[in-house]
């Protein structure tokens, strides 16, 4: 389904004979972290739709717009075998006409920090295309990753503050099970990116075990992944920090229900990942066979 208009006709028709809508929105290159979502709506929702929309206002100048993976024939043959009910595939001329003018802003740390900071305007361009994907589908629940954390805080935030009565669901990270964080950038890794890559994971795992060993101080905490990456000569830290689940600002002290956050670089690919302070920590497989 390629058009705004026919994707409302349809989903006004559930909520008219009163099915729960579910909205999984996506960039396509399907991965299982994106299936546990479409998984979780189909448990949950009567109806799932899922979006695959590569949204141009979330890359700045020089990041991955032309190059993001896309594969829309495999995605739509997957998307058929986990029984969704509609799968809606707009142009961007379809999302943002000509005159297009709106833009949608989250005023918070939650999307002026950390990866906002990184990549100003990214998330603008993810709040105003969530904005026009709830009006489009009026899901009741949209499912989201944990892995992108502060984008599920954002998009909570902005439900909440704009009365959309959409219930964002927040689902945990998949991982592989040498615990890197499956994400459709990985696809850019070489072998060796893909092995140095694994220094977030173990960085989150080390923080967490300080963290369950008593250790409360953010900065020491941000200290000890940051030395984990540091120790990565094919990765470069852009940040690691102690934050608030839900405001995202950073804390002086950690606490459970506490987020760590990452971000690097390794081979040019920006890589983020998180964890919850006190949770289960990111498992590790690496040295398997
Ligand atoms: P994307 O296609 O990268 O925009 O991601 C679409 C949705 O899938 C977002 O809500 C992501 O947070 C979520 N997602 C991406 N990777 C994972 C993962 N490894 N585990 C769980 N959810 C994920």
């Amino acid at each position: 389904m390629r058009l705004p208009q026919k994707l409302r006709r349809l989903a006004d028709g559930w909520r008219g004979e009163g099915l729960a809508v579910g909205l999984v929105p996506t960039m396509g290159a399907l991965h299982e972290g994106h299936l546990s979502l479409v998984r979780a709506a189909r448990r949950e929702c009567q109806r799932v739709v899922v979006s695959i929309f590569v949204n141009p206002l979330q890359f700045g100048p020089g990041e991955d717009y032309r190059s993001y993976p896309r594969r829309p024939r495999e995605d739509l043959k997957v998307l058929a075998r986990e029984g969704v009910d509609a799968v809606y595939q707009p142009a961007v001329r379809a999302v943002y006409p000509k005159g297009f003018a709106t833009a949608v802003t989250v005023s918070a740390a939650a999307s002026e920090s950390w990866e906002g900071a990184y990549r100003p305007g990214h998330f603008q361009g993810v709040a105003t295309v969530v904005a026009k994907l709830f009006a489009a589908t009026g899901p009741s629940r949209a499912y989201f990753g944990e892995k992108d954390a502060q984008q599920a805080a954002l998009v909570s935030r902005l439900a909440q503050d704009l009365d959309l009565g959409v219930e964002v669901a927040v689902c945990p990270t998949v991982r592989d099970p040498d615990g890197l964080a499956l994400s459709s950038r990985n696809a850019y890794l070489s072998e060796t990116g893909r092995r140095a890559a694994l220094c977030l994971c173990r960085a989150l795992r080390a923080a967490s075990a300080a963290f369950s060993g008593g250790e409360t101080s953010a900065s020491l905490l941000e200290g000890v992944a940051a030395a984990l990456v540091g120790d990565e000569p094919g990765a470069q830290l852009d940040y690691a920090a102690v934050v608030d689940p839900v405001s995202l600002e950073r804390r002086e002290r950690a606490d459970a229900g506490s987020r760590l956050l990452l971000a690097a670089r390794v081979e040019g690919v920006r890589l983020i990942d998180n964890c919850l302070l006190g949770g289960p920590p990111p498992p590790s497989g690496e040295g398997r066979g």
